[in-house]
């Protein structure tokens, strides 16, 4: 087990303090595992019903995160995934509750049943008014099985916001208890688990999942589902959860909700967007309209990795009390309201990245030059799983792909290009490609290789071995430049310039084109080599420091690779 804890023992208190000591309007009841609006005294001197939910832990930010003006008044945590002691429940009425009196809202579980409901019961007995909302949207499991009955999950959440705003707005407890009811009954809640939690009391998760694995309808304590399946694409998972919560609700076509996109709680942000992108979709394909749509963490199981869907009924009375202000800390900011469809900006005009061929002639599919661009490409796409390894010892692992996305760029774009005959065009269309379809490090850097050679080409008129050794030359100076690395540092520089001076001394020398080029290959290869014998002091590698001692660079290694290629293409 890997948590961020002091103690499993203090798991829960250190959060609480955690919590109260991040938001002033809350505080903390002495002694106990209770999060309370610090004003809730005040609030219940102006007859302001109290509202008090909770459970056991592990649901965070539910359900001490809700506690605020115009949402709870209290919050009751148990240790993780354990209901809370009537005692402790009885405890927050007591410290909430005004002459309004005090709602729980409780979500279906046989032990917060039990110690809520004994609780109200003690404190009626004292004089308070209580009343008790048992929230069960679990829509996975059917409504009269034989079972403890439906779940309450993340929906609940929804019932609190209603039922807040109904208490702040000064409604007495028999009508901001039916606001809540009502809610309950209008809602409905189903999750899918991608991994299990571990509670941190017992170290280990309480099931264990497949790499290709999930689990349907699961409850919120790790406890298992309603089905095992395998994996599925996000669209079809909001498929699957829509048509059960629709069809529980019997929602129709015209009819309006309100959408909870609800993260368990490891499930990265990307992934949560991509699942409401969907269920959005979905619903308006089915004309069911979405008046109010949040996504986020609201109810969790520990570091769980899924989501659930809450589809909540709403109308114009509901929506103005989901609308309200609330000083709660866990729900959200933004207001709900979703646009009616994507809306899309269209980008500002750009230069077109190919340059027209001024003859309008294009590349024969024949000319030495294609041959030789196609070689790299080849090469490049072959060592995608190489470079792909060799970068994720040393680096972040998106070298691989990043130089077989240039190659597959490369190729697509060529055809468009302009003929052999103007080599500096060609030189100049590639980079653009090769700046359009590679990000990273290497992306901006090859780019300007290739500049800065098409340059070099153009100012020296001609296109014989001399001037695309010089060419070479003045590219290797424009990464060295824009990158800011030198020999020894590390990088692709430490392949690139010993083959740049080795072509340039070997043509000084009186050496035909092929043994020059050869020389270069070999000064690359072996420059690479050595790069395993450095500290990288460039890019992502100088990160790790002396770890990366005994592997050379991957993007000098690359170098090695297509210049090589470049070669074994001009000799065939
Ligand atoms: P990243 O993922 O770090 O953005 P890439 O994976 O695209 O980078 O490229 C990694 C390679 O880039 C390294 O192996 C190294 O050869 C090269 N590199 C990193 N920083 C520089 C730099 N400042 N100058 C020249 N080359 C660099
Ligand atoms: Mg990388």
């Amino acid at each position: 087990m890997k948590k961020l804890i002091n103690e499993v023992a203090h798991v829960v208190p250190d959060m609480l303090a955690g919590l109260a000591a991040l938001h002033p309007q809350l505080a903390l009841l002495q002694g106990q595992n209770i999060v309370l609006r610090a004003d809730a005294r005040e609030a219940a001197s102006r007859g302001e019903v109290a509202l008090i939910s909770g459970g056991g832990a592990g649901h965070e930010p539910a359900h001490g995160g809700y506690v605020g003006a115009g949402m709870l008044s209290a919050a009751v945590a148990g240790e993780v995934f354990t209901s809370p002691s009537t005692d402790a429940v009885l405890e927050a009425i007591r410290a909430v509750a005004g002459r309004a009196g005090v709602l729980l809202i409780v979500k279906n579980y046989t032990g917060d049943r039990l110690n809520f409901g004994l609780a109200a019961e003690i404190a009626r007995a004292e004089g308070i008014a209580v009343e008790m909302v048992v929230v069960a949207d679990d829509v996975a499991l059917s409504a009269n099985g034989d079972h403890a009955g439906r779940r309450g999950l993340a929906g609940t959440v929804l019932v609190h916001k209603i039922a807040g705003a109904a208490a702040s707005g000064g409604a007495p407890l028999a009508e901001v208890a039916q606001a809540a009811r009502d809610a309950a009954a209008a809602l409905g809640t189903m999750g899918v688990a991608l991994t299990p939690c571990t509670v941190p009391a017992a170290g280990k998760p309480g099931f264990t999942l497949g790499e290709a694995e999930i689990e349907w309808g699961l409850g919120i304590h790790g406890e298992a589902g309603v089905e095992r399946g395998t994996l599925v694409p996000a669209a079809d998972v909001a498929a699957r959860l829509l048509k059960q919560i629709a069809g529980d609700l019997a929602l129709q076509a015209g009819e309006r909700v309100a959408l909870l996109v609800n993260n368990l709680g490891g499930t990265p942000a990307s992934e949560l967007d991509i699942v409401a992108g969907s269920a959005l979709a979905q619903l308006a394909q089915q004309n069911i309209k979405v008046e109010r749509a949040w996504a986020g963490t609201f109810l969790s199981a520990l570091e769980m990795a899924g989501i659930s869907l809450t589809l909540l009924r709403v109308d114009e009375r509901r929506l103005a009390l989901l609308d309200a202000a609330t000083q709660a800390p866990a729900w959200p900011a933004g207001d709900g309201r979703i646009a009616a469809g994507t809306q899309s900006v269209h980008a500002a005009a750009a230069a077109p990245v190919t340059p027209t061929p001024q003859d309008g002639a294009r590349m024969s599919a024949d000319a030495p030059l294609r041959r030789v661009i196609e070689a790299v490409c080849a090469r490049l796409q072959q060592a995608e799983a190489l470079l792909t390894d060799m970068d994720q010892k040393v680096g972040d692992g998106d070298l691989g792909i990043s130089m077989a996305r240039a190659a597959q760029g490369i190729r697509e774009d060529m055809a468009g290009w302009p003929s052999e005959q103007q080599p500096a065009a060609v030189l100049r269309a590639m980079s653009a490609t090769v700046r359009r379809v590679v990000g990273g490090t290497s992306g901006p850097l090859y780019a300007i290789l290739l500049m800065r050679a098409a340059a070099s080409l153009e100012e020296q008129r001609r296109a014989n071995a001399p001037a695309w050794a010089a060419a070479f030359s003045e590219a290797v100076k424009g990464v060295m430049e824009l990158g800011g690395a030198k020999t020894g540092d590390r990088t692709m520089v430490d392949a690139l310039l010993p083959a740049a001076q080795a072509l340039q001394a070997s043509l000084d020398a009186g050496e035909t084109a092929a043994v020059a080029l050869d020389a270069a290959v070999s000064a690359a290869e072996q420059g690479a080599a050595a790069t395993a014998a450095m500290t990288p002091r460039r890019g992502r590698s100088s990160y790790i420091g002396q770890r990366a001692l005994g592997h050379p660079d991957p993007g000098a290694h690359a170098v090695g690779l297509w210049l090589a290629s470049v070669c074994d293409a001009l000799k065939a």
